[in-house]
């Protein structure tokens, strides 16, 4: 009889387990090939910082700070925040480390988990895994579109097809003033019928009711006048730039009027990257310009753009769509020892062979040839190695293809040579 599990794991996390996490590798490093592409640097940064940061960069209205930051208390009774996010440390250790100087542009991208109490489902964890970029130190139009570049050659480089790229520019704090007045004023004829959380927002957050996702709401958002309407004379025309820039980088995009992101800190270029083929938890990435946000952590006065996304919903489309993760990892050669007599020569040559770099397993539970050949063929090694007392004595050893099923025997010194040239 089984027992009951004593322990899971908490709710809304989960282990990447052997048969996943070779997964998470190949797109880890898809990422990284991108960000050297791209000449970005890793920056890795603590999982807790001190609870403000976040209060201050995200935003003490915003749902992240409000509802679903993990906060604890340590033993000094000093405030922390397991992290909801990475930009806000990527700029606290920037301005702390002091990497940016004026008239450079600096180039960062991290890896790592982030923390939320949301409501946990398929695609929404309350442990999650980001990539993201940072580019700081640039206020040029283009600059926007090359981090937008990145995001969409990643997502192509995956092999993902059902995916739109949607862009906005949410103006600065001077464009601001005169359009959350409308929106105030446009959604306050709406009041009985918005969502609680749209009640609060007319006071506290007005942009934020554009992009509710309760459908009552969503409906009234319709109607809601568009941002791009009131952008001020620098901003309208550096959000046509960036538009210019990406045609003629050649990225396609959409133009969406309610993308606002969920962040306070964000200014002028705001985008976003969708899974078209799901309904649910489809943001696979999301970013923006945020220039207002060293100052606001105690920088100088430094202009930056930058984007994140969720690892698992990466997997979740590429799976979906029964995408390529590269090879599972296997053995390339499954030694089989047959006799007591073969084990010293046996262990010499694994060893040989694993010095070399070659992937070789042996097990040495397991006696009888049909238990081995049993062994080597669940391993998913592409050959068995056979080593009894006929090769040690004529000092051979008798190679099996497992795809082919064709099995010779062949000098002993020939088989590095064999193994490294297949
Ligand atoms: P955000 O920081 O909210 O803009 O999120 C950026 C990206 O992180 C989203 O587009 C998702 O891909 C991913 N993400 C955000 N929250 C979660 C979560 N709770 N679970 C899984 N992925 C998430």
């Amino acid at each position: 009889m089984s027992k009951a599990n004593l322990y899971k794991a908490p709710r809304g996390t989960f282990d990447i387990l052997p048969g996943q996490s070779y997964k998470w590798q190949w797109i880890t490093e898809k990422f990284r090939e991108i960000a050297s592409v791209f000449n970005y640097r890793e920056i890795v940064t603590p999982i807790f910082e001190v609870v403000d940061l976040f209060e201050r960069s995200v935003g003490s209205t915003t749902d992240i700070v409000e509802k679903e930051m993990y906060i604890f208390t340590d033993r000094k009774d000093r405030v922390f925040a397991l992290r909801p996010e990475g930009t806000a440390p990527v700029v606290r250790s920037t301005i702390e480390n002091h990497l940016q100087k004026d008239g450079n542009i600096s180039k960062l991208f991290y890896l790592g988990p982030m923390f939320r109490y949301d409501r946990p489902q398929k695609g929404r964890y309350r442990q999650f895994y980001q990539y993201g970029i940072e580019l700081i130190g640039s206020r040029h139009p283009y600059n926007d579109a090359e981090v937008i570049w990145f995001a969409d050659m990643f997502v192509r480089n995956l092999g993902i097809k059902d995916f739109c790229l949607e862009i906005n520019s949410i103006g600065c704090p001077k464009c601001s003033i005169e359009y959350d007045k409308v929106l105030v004023s446009f959604f306050s004829k709406y009041k009985p019928d918005l969502c609680p959380d749209c009640h609060n927002r007319i006071a506290t957050n007005p942009k934020r009711l554009l992009d509710c996702k309760v459908s009552k709401c969503r409906t009234i958002a319709k109607d809601a006048p568009l941002i791009l309407d009131y952008l001020d004379q620098e901003c309208d025309y550096h959000f046509k730039n960036v538009c210019s820039y990406l045609d003629y980088l050649n990225i396609k995009y959409d133009i969406n009027p309610f993308i606002v992101r969920g962040l306070d800190y964000y200014n002028r270029t705001a985008f976003e990257i969708t899974d078209t083929s799901r309904k649910t938890q489809n943001a696979l990435l999301g970013g923006g310009r945020y220039d207002g946000l060293f100052a606001t952590l105690g920088g100088s006065d430094t202009p930056a753009i930058g984007f994140a996304g969720g690892f698992e919903r990466l997997i979740g489309a590429m799976e979906q769509n029964n995408l390529c993760f590269g090879n599972e990892p296997a053995p390339d050669a499954y030694l089989i020892i047959i006799g007591d007599r073969a084990v010293p020569e046996g262990l010499k040559l694994i060893m040989e062979l694993r010095d070399k770099g070659i992937k070789t397993e042996y097990n040495i539970e397991k006696n009888s040839l049909k238990a081995q050949m049993k062994a080597a063929a669940n391993s998913k090694a592409r050959y068995a190695l056979m080593l009894g007392d006929d090769e040690i004595d004529t000092k051979t050893i008798t190679i099996k293809d497992l795809d082919k099923g064709i099995q010779n025997t062949y000098p002993q010194e020939y088989l590095i040579t064999f193994l490294i040239k297949s």
